[in-house]
């Protein structure tokens, strides 16, 4: 028998029209002959006013009254949603992230679940009920309520739907699917049909809003299929399916993001040796500051330019830390930019296509949008620019990839139902097998590509338009780019480091010297670099990952020259001798975790 996880958020079950709204829903899905969990979110604002009350009564609410307290708003609804079922004529039971037996980490308001227990409801399910699940709960080792963090019934939905194998864990909510864009803010953006994993992580991660990073790692790591749609359309329209494949393949960018709150720092003048990103990350997460984009550049007379995004609300605890640690290894200066937002696209076929990244710089360059700061990824190109300016680049870049149009070639719903079926695990006992902890951090494995070569580009005017000449020509020679970085350095010019096959290693820095001779700037081009990456899930949500790779490479006494990071990778560039100690020193540093 077929088995569905149906989540409503707040906005869902707002009020009681809501809830019995929804209850309908559920009972319907039974009727068609599903098993059927729902799992709810507190009902509206309820945990906002929670928390609101919590800081009327204390200034520094302790984390586990806290959790003992936002526990109670979906508590509320799973009650009132298993009474409208009731008043529907159907049987369902309530239960409560303990009752369930979600297991969870102490650490109150941000839990990470463990394990979870399928047998009672199991049995309830037999026995005919509709379970109607607490989300965003669950309860540590002695018992104690705990909270997954904001937004968290999304995670235990989906983490739900991975236990019990479900064949579709629906998500419903106050939109239509997953966009191209925030359709709030750009009014062409258009409801994709399907979403890979991977480009919802990325983007889910960007602020798309939609959902919980966490639930998608689940999604990801379960190869749970996810239907996110509106609770509010009372026809059976299809939202989009979050599963194994993308919209398109051919389709170079499927999605594109602003994350407008960032910040900037850059640490100039840092000796270029082991040890030192580390020192710097080091103090970051000692001060419990998430950093997001890190960049490291070459810059002039064998020192490094290390830059890096903080959130604005962590600037100033970010900066203190920073400068501590810079006068600690001896770098120059400390710089940082407040003002700055994010740019970035998303898409998997830019992982096989050339072309992504020079078409997106151009479009801003059109736009006389200068850009501060390049990172890309696999499935990832992200661009800084000035925050009165990030609006203009989110439009450029959705009109430059012509996401508001459907793709020519694209991947039906049904297909993408069906690659979500097969893909799923039916391995049953594989699956509890690996609940022991299912949020931990799972790396795939420790990779070396020795195939690349690096080219840098110093003292580029820092104006609109020049990296877009630089990946123009490149990309006009058919080479193919892996990690592009770019920054600006100490004197104000912009620095810019990539990576391309080693045979092209000529062809590419022929083409960098010609725009060079035009704009200015030096090109130097190393010959067989070795990139090393880690991939797996959660690779930023634990945000040890950068650091552990840091401290393996540092006690190897191995230099990193360029960063790159994303939701399933983190790649660094060594020197080409250092690829294989580099990447045993790797191995160790996450042997614990490589599953
Ligand atoms: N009620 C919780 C919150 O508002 C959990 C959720 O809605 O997902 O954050
Ligand atoms: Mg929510």
């Amino acid at each position: 028998m077929s088995l569905i996880v149906q989540k409503f958020g707040g906005t869902s079950v707002a009020d009681a029209k809501k809830i019995c709204a929804a209850a309908r829903r559920a009972y319907h899905a039974q009727q068609l002959g599903h098993q059927v969990v729902v799992v709810v979110s507190a009902m509206g604002k309820n945990t906002d006013m929670l928390v609101d009350l919590a800081n009327q009564v204390c200034d520094d609410p302790h984390a586990r009254e806290m959790d003992m307290l936002l526990s109670t708003g979906e508590q509320v609804s799973v009650a009132l949603m298993a009474m409208a079922i009731h008043n529907l004529g159907g049987k369902a039971v309530s239960l409560t992230g303990g009752q369930i037996g979600v297991r969870t980490d102490s650490s109150h308001t941000k839990a990470r679940i463990q394990s979870i227990s399928t047998d009672r409801m199991r049995n309830l399910l037999d026995e005919g009920n509709i379970i109607i699940a607490a989300g965003f709960q669950g309860v540590d080792d002695d018992l104690n309520i705990t909270t997954l963090g904001r937004g968290g019934s999304d995670t235990s939905a989906v983490a739900l739907a991975a236990v019990l194998g479900a064949d579709m864990c629906e998500i419903y909510t106050d939109v239509d699917g997953v966009f191209t864009t925030d359709p709030r803010v750009i009014a062409e953006a258009r409801k994709m049909s399907n979403v890979s994993h991977d480009e919802m992580l990325e983007l889910a991660s960007l602020g798309a809003g939609v959902m919980h990073s966490r639930s998608i790692e689940f999604g990801k790591k379960f190869n749970v299929p996810i239907h996110v749609r509106n609770s509010g359309v009372f026809t059976d329209e299809p939202g989009s399916i979050i599963g194994p494949i993308g919209e398109s393949e051919k389709r170079a960018v499927s999605g594109c993001a602003l994350t407008k709150e960032e910040a900037r720092i850059t640490v100039l003048g840092v000796p270029d040796k082991p040890g030192v990103s580390l020192t710097i990350f080091e103090k970051l997460a000692s001060v419990n500051v998430a950093v997001d984009m890190i960049l490291q550049t070459a810059g002039t007379d064998g020192k490094a330019d290390i830059s890096f995004t903080v959130l604005e609300s962590e600037l100033n605890r970010a900066l203190e830390a920073v400068n501590a640690a810079a006068s600690a290894v001896g770098a120059t200066k400390v710089t940082h930019a407040a003002d700055v937002s994010k740019v970035s696209v998303v898409g998997l076929g830019m992982a096989t296509q050339s072309g992504v990244a020079d078409r997106m710089f151009r479009a801003l360059a059109e736009a006389e949008i200068n850009i501060e700061a390049i990172t890309t990824s696999e499935i990832k190109v992200s661009c800084l620019v000035a925050r009165e300016q990030g609006l203009a680049a989110l439009r450029a870049v959705h009109s430059e990839f012509e996401l508001g149009k459907p793709p020519e070639e694209r991947v039906t719903f049904e297909d993408s139902l069906l690659a979500a079926k097969k893909a799923k695990e039916t391995d049953a006992v594989a699956v509890v097998n690996r609940l022991q902890s299912m949020e931990d951090l799972t790396i795939h494995g420790v990779r070396l590509d020795d195939s690349q070569s690096l080219i840098t580009l110093t003292e580029v005017p820092d104006s609109p338009g020049i990296s877009a000449d630089v990946f123009e020509a490149v990309s006009a020679a058919n080479i193919v780019v892996d990690m592009i970085v770019q920054g600006i350095g100490a004197n104000g010019k912009a620095n810019l480091s990539f990576t391309v096959p080693q045979k092209d290693s000529d062809k590419a820095a022929g083409a960098a010297k010609s725009v060079a001779e035009k704009i200015g700037g030096v090109v130097d081009s190393q010959t067989g670099v070795a990139i090393l990456s880690v991939t797996g899930v959660g690779i930023r949500s634990h945000t040890g990952v950068g650091l552990r790779m840091f401290r393996g490479l540092s006690q190897a006494g191995i230099n990193v020259e360029l960063v790159s990071t994303s939701e399933v990778k983190v790649n660094v560039v060594v020197a080409a001798e250092k690829g294989k100690p580099g990447l045993a020193a790797l191995e160790e540093a996450f042997a614990d975790v490589i599953g």
